[in-house]
């Protein structure tokens, strides 16, 4: 039904006494699966919610992932690593605190103890060996599957939603990309939101609210918006570049911390050109201790591990290349810093290549830098309500935002994404206001 409110028409359906709003969010990140389980807690609002995210992944987490490790010699080591985000820094990062807080997820410092190496990128040699510290205020999440238990935490909390008939609901869908998001008509009203399902197929949807939670340059690359985004906010989303896109990250596990043995921490820099690189390392830190996940053995093996990143043109040209040719191409670097251990003590290795992943990463993508020189993410027009250009229909009627850690001027980190969750669920809500109420 349509009701009046605010001066303007709304399509509602009224459940008993409380409006409905049908809720679309597209991508099943933290900042997707955080702004369900905000909005879907969210009791003040006397409003029911139908909440459906819609992932076009098989798995949930986005760029929070962790997986199992390609064995060297043996089946017995498979180990899950965090193979996308892993710190976090609780002095700083807040709202992912209290997140983490309300998920009774706990941490651990990252492990620091010996020398850094320092070494020279344009021909991977050793500089120099000193403490330097970085360690410090750097936690990780304390659990063997890593960071992505903040993505079971959240996922667990939203079953409780999943089967509510009558109340507010959340449902999720994985394997189903979102391909057009178009504005109704004058008898419509609401968003119609087409997708592609692995197993269902072609799929439509109504909804009063979307929320992108994806990067921006990935949204306006892959989806179409009938009538389209305007021009200024089209050219800022094209030009915010996404974390960490052309990244790769590699673990590498050992049947022992010999490096500690070294005096060393296992951390090591590159320093000089970040351009020119002979070596594929641009940094390298100790993994905590971990236990196999495989225990059908009856042994319990303490093993420790090195992760290391790698930036372009590294990560580039070792785009589709197996895990074994990955290994080929770097583990001869790694013994020039660590020695000959390097090899003898390494039971089992895995990499992610970000820059390959479709629902991460644009074809556009041009980015050659290191993150942190990223300039233009988080520019103010990405946190107001995007305005699809159709004259005839005030937008007033239904809600399109965007969420997402690239929307923050706190970009990049996990404390972007919960951030956006945060900003997009006050805006639901203030929207949600506008709405007449259980009188
Ligand atoms: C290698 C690496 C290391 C990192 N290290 C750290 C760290 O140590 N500490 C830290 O705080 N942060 C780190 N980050 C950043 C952190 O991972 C991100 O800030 C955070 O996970 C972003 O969450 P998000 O929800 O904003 O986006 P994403 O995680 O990218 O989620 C977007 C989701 O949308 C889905 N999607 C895309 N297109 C569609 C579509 N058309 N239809 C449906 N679904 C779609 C994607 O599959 C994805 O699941 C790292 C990232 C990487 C890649």
């Amino acid at each position: 039904m349509y009701v009046y409110s605010s001066g303007v028409l709304v399509t509602l359906v009224m459940c008993g006494q409380l409006p409905e709003v049908k809720v679309i969010i597209v991508g099943g990140g933290l900042s997707g699966l955080t702004t369900a389980l905000l909005l879907a807690s969210a009791v003040a609002t006397n409003i029911i919610f139908k909440i459906t995210v819609i992932e076009s992944r098989q798995r949930l987490g986005g760029r929070i992932f962790s997986s199992t490790g390609f064995p060297v010699e043996t089946d017995s080591y498979y180990v899950a690593k965090d193979l996308g985000a892993a710190w976090t820094w609780p002095s700083h990062d807040k709202n992912l605190g209290e997140l983490l807080q309300q998920l009774n997820i706990s941490l651990k410092p990252q492990p620091s103890c010996g020398s850094d190496i320092y070494f020279d990128a344009s021909n991977g040699q050793i500089l120099q060996k000193a403490i330097s510290g970085w360690q410090q205020g750097t936690y990780r999440v304390k659990h063997e599957i890593g960071t992505y238990h903040i993505i079971q935490r959240l996922q667990e909390q939203l079953s409780h939603y999943s089967k509510s008939q009558e109340g507010t609901s959340v449902q999720i869908h994985l394997e189903e990309q979102v391909l057009e998001i178009s504005k109704g008509t004058e008898e419509t009203v609401q968003f119609e939101i087409t997708s592609d399902s692995r197993s269902s197929g072609p799929s439509k949807y109504l909804a009063d609210v979307v929320i992108l939670a994806m990067p921006p340059k990935l949204a306006i690359s892959s989806i179409q918006f009938t009538p389209n985004v305007p021009n200024p906010l089209r050219n800022i989303m094209y030009s915010t570049p996404t974390w960490m896109e052309a990244t790769m990250k590699l673990v590498f596990t050992f049947s022992a911390a010999f490096w500690r043995k070294q005096g060393l921490s296992g951390s090591a820099f590159a320093l000089r050109s970040r351009s020119s690189t002979a070596s594929p390392f641009s940094q390298i830190w100790e993994n905590e201790e971990e236990q196999p996940l495989d225990e059908k053995q009856g042994e319990k093996c303490t093993l420790a591990s090195l992760g290391a990143f790698v930036f372009p043109p590294h990560s580039t040209y070792l785009q589709h290349k197996t895990q074994k040719e990955v290994l080929q191409y770097t583990l001869p670097h790694l013994k020039v810093l660590y020695g000959e251990d390097a090899e003898t003590c390494l039971v089992s290795f895995m990499s992610h290549n970000w820059s390959q992943e479709v629902f991460t990463s644009t074809s556009t993508s041009t980015s050659t830098s290191h993150p942190s020189t990223m300039k233009g993410v988080g520019h103010k027009l990405l946190r107001q309500p995007v305005q699809l250009e159709n004259k005839e229909v005030s937008t007033s009627r239904c809600l399109l935002l965007l969420a997402g850690t690239e929307t923050e001027e706190e970009h990049g980190h996990m404390e972007g994404a919960v951030m956006s969750a945060k900003r997009v669920v006050a805006q639901v809500q203030e929207w949600c206001s506008t709405l007449p109420s259980r009188e």
